[in-house]
């Protein structure tokens, strides 16, 4: 019998952390789980860790670490816990897992996913807005460790399912041959028939009520905004080697068509599925076998129709702002990210208007227009043009 894979979720307890717990409890055989990551929420951790039998845990404090203990009660032996920053990179790195689920949210898990990559696992990669900030160093790393890379966000998952076919996942240096073009379909999100202008008064609530798919706070904003759509084309650029204007978006708002590839024979090729994370999930951690996911099927008769439409720039300042800052290079990206990250965090704390969000990243980029071309060869680099961005944030927030 083949020995399992060992494998380290960072953001356990999150939505793709949860999916990805579920893909693995159908295959005990097949997976063992190693370390289990968490910032919050220690009760759900302390659960997980327990089900999963993980080995370790990482959590960001002392405190934490006795939330752990209190809530894990059991006098069964308990899993080793390893606390702060500097852990999420040691137990990326440690030789005892194989695979590495990224799915922090946001550029904070930048660190722990490069140390994957870094180290030569099989990167599964939720955490896009760590290859939105470090696109460059990370495809590197990829190659230079002969890391696999697996894509999941679902777009991506989808463009990687319908590229020539490969049986090691790396980091490309060009484009796929006779691959024209790559389209990523956005969802449109809660307010896709509605003018920007009318959507100062929107709340979290509404934010995050996404109409197909179930996701953390932060992303189910940026699906609102599009950003999302916007983190997702500078993502697509890194992950296969694109040039921007052989990137496009179109809205289908059933999300069935989950994105495409278009070759220069015409062809386009599509992967179709249920709106569920765990079709992705699967195929990160099963490739290049197909593998049980728990998604049920999809039942095209009853979608009954798939519709699609160009996005209006106009009508969608995050998504073009993007777009801006995909064609003004890297230090641009973090500050639209780092912006972004800011700008969410205070509308979902009712403190900024929803309508501000693009406000915010406008007037960061603005700033970082402004600032003298500084070197973003490492992460010392880009953390630090990323901590600038989210003070340069605070005041167009405040301001
Ligand atoms: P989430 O908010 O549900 O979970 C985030 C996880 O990261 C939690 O376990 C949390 O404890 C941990 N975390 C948060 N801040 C942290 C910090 N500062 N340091 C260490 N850990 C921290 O988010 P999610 O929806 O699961 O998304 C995770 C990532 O996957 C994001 O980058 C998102 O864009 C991407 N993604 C998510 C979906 C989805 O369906 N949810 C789809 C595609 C891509
Ligand atoms: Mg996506």
């Amino acid at each position: 019998m083949v020995a399992p894979i060992s494998v380290t979720i960072l953001g356990s307890t999150g939505s793709i952390g949860q999916n990805t717990l579920d893909v693995i409890a159908r295959h005990p055989s097949r997976f063992v789980v190693h370390t289990l990551t968490a910032h919050s929420r220690m009760d759900l951790l302390a659960k997980q860790a327990f089900d999963s039998k993980a080995a370790a845990v990482a959590v960001p404090t002392e405190a934490a670490a006795e939330r752990f203990k209190t809530a894990w009660g059991s006098t069964l032996k308990r899993p080793v816990i390893r606390v702060g920053a500097q852990a999420l990179v040691e137990v990326a790195s440690d030789p005892a897992s194989q695979a590495v689920m990224a799915a922090i949210v946001g550029s904070a898990g930048l660190p722990a996913a490069l140390a994957a990559a870094q180290a030569g696992k099989r990167v599964l990669l939720a955490n896009k807005e760590a290859l939105v900030a470090a696109g460059s160093i990370f495809m590197a790393a990829v190659r230079d460790a002969g890391a696999e890379l697996l894509p999941i966000d679902s777009e991506h998952n989808a463009i990687f399912q319908c590229l020539p076919h490969h049986d090691r996942a790396s980091a490309p240096t060009g484009p796929a041959a006779g691959v024209r073009r790559l389209i990523l379909t956005a969802s449109g999100g809660p307010f896709r028939n509605q003018r920007w202008a009318d959507l100062a008064q929107v709340s979290p609530e509404q934010a995050c009520a996404h109409p197909n798919w179930s996701m953390g706070r932060k992303i189910s904003v940026d699906s609102a905004t599009m950003l999302n759509k916007g983190l997702e084309v500078i993502e697509a650029h890194h992950l296969f080697a694109m040039p921007p204007e052989r990137i496009s978006v179109v809205i289908h708002p059933q999300s069935v068509v989950h994105s495409m590839v278009e070759y220069a024979d015409g062809s386009v090729l599509a992967q179709l599925g249920q709106p569920d994370m765990r079709t992705p999930i699967a195929y990160g951690l099963g490739f290049p076998e197909r593998i049980e996911s728990g998604v049920g099927m999809l039942e095209l008769a009853l979608a009954g129709r798939l519709d699609f439409a160009q996005p209006d720039l106009e009508q969608l300042p995050c998504l073009a702002l993007s777009f801006q800052a995909l064609q003004a290079g890297q230090g641009a990206c973090i500050a639209l990210n780092a912006a972004n990250e800011v700008a969410v965090a205070a509308f979902l704390e009712r403190r900024l208007a929803y309508t501000a969000i693009a406000e915010v990243i406008h007037a960061t980029l603005d700033w970082q227009s402004g600032q003298p071309n500084t070197s973003l060869s490492s992460l010392d680099d880009i953390i630090a043009l990323d901590e600038r961005s989210r003070s340069a944030a605070r005041r167009a927030a405040t301001g």
